[in-house]
């Protein structure tokens, strides 16, 4: 057992050697930092957490799928295609009224990249990693979300070979939403745990 972090020291070392090559290319003038800027974007933006959001809308709008997604995370991504690069398991933490959960890695930056596309710097910051854990309803105010005091925080330690994903709870006002427009609710924030989805645009 344990926290094994193989996986991201390789990761950490891919980072290292793409951002001396990155440094060589700008400076003999192959490339353009904004260039390799609106790829990690591009990542970030398109490809990353709108994975993630379609399966969130896919388990609000299907029991079935809900329940399948929270039985075996990562079997239930792969309906959509996506996953498994990471090389760990998801496993998807369900909202409920009485339950709020929050997602960190302690040790470094595991995060399910599948879903989620590359973590946000924050995740990364020692800060967030030590107090999330301890003090969890502060850091998630921080973030400019008041958990209800009746309401229990599970906070989520990822691993190499477990990365947590959540399942925020549908927002009210949303009956008779297609997927799509789900989808537009959900947000990365709020599929680590420091934000509710966006409330449906009032006509
Ligand atoms: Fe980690």
């Amino acid at each position: 057992m344990g926290h094994d972090h193989h996986h991201d020291h390789d990761h950490d070392d891919v980072a290292l050697r793409v951002q001396a090559l990155e440094a060589l290319l700008v400076e003999r003038g192959y490339l353009a930092t904004d260039a390799v800027d609106k790829l990690a974007e591009a990542y970030e933006h398109d490809v990353g957490p709108m994975n993630g959001a379609r399966v969130v809308a896919r388990a609000w709008s299907d029991p079935a799928y809900r329940a399948r997604l929270l039985e075996d995370g990562s079997k239930a991504i792969g309906e959509f295609g996506y996953g498994g690069f990471e090389g760990g398991h998801v496993v998807v933490a369900e909202n409920t009224d009485e339950v709020h959960n929050v997602v960190v890695c302690t040790l470094c930056s595991c995060y399910p990249w599948s879903v989620l596309g590359l973590p946000p710097t924050w995740y990364k910051d020692p800060a967030y990693r030590a107090r999330v854990v301890v003090e969890p309803r502060t850091v998630i105010a921080e973030f400019g979300l008041d958990v209800p005091a009746a309401k229990a925080i599970r906070v989520w330690d990822s691993s190499a070979e477990v990365r947590y994903m959540v399942l925020p709870q549908r927002p009210a006002g949303t009956d008779g939403m297609t997927e799509a427009e789900l989808a537009d609710l959900v947000t990365r924030d709020s599929m680590i745990g420091v934000a509710m989805p966006l409330e449906p645009a009032r006509a």
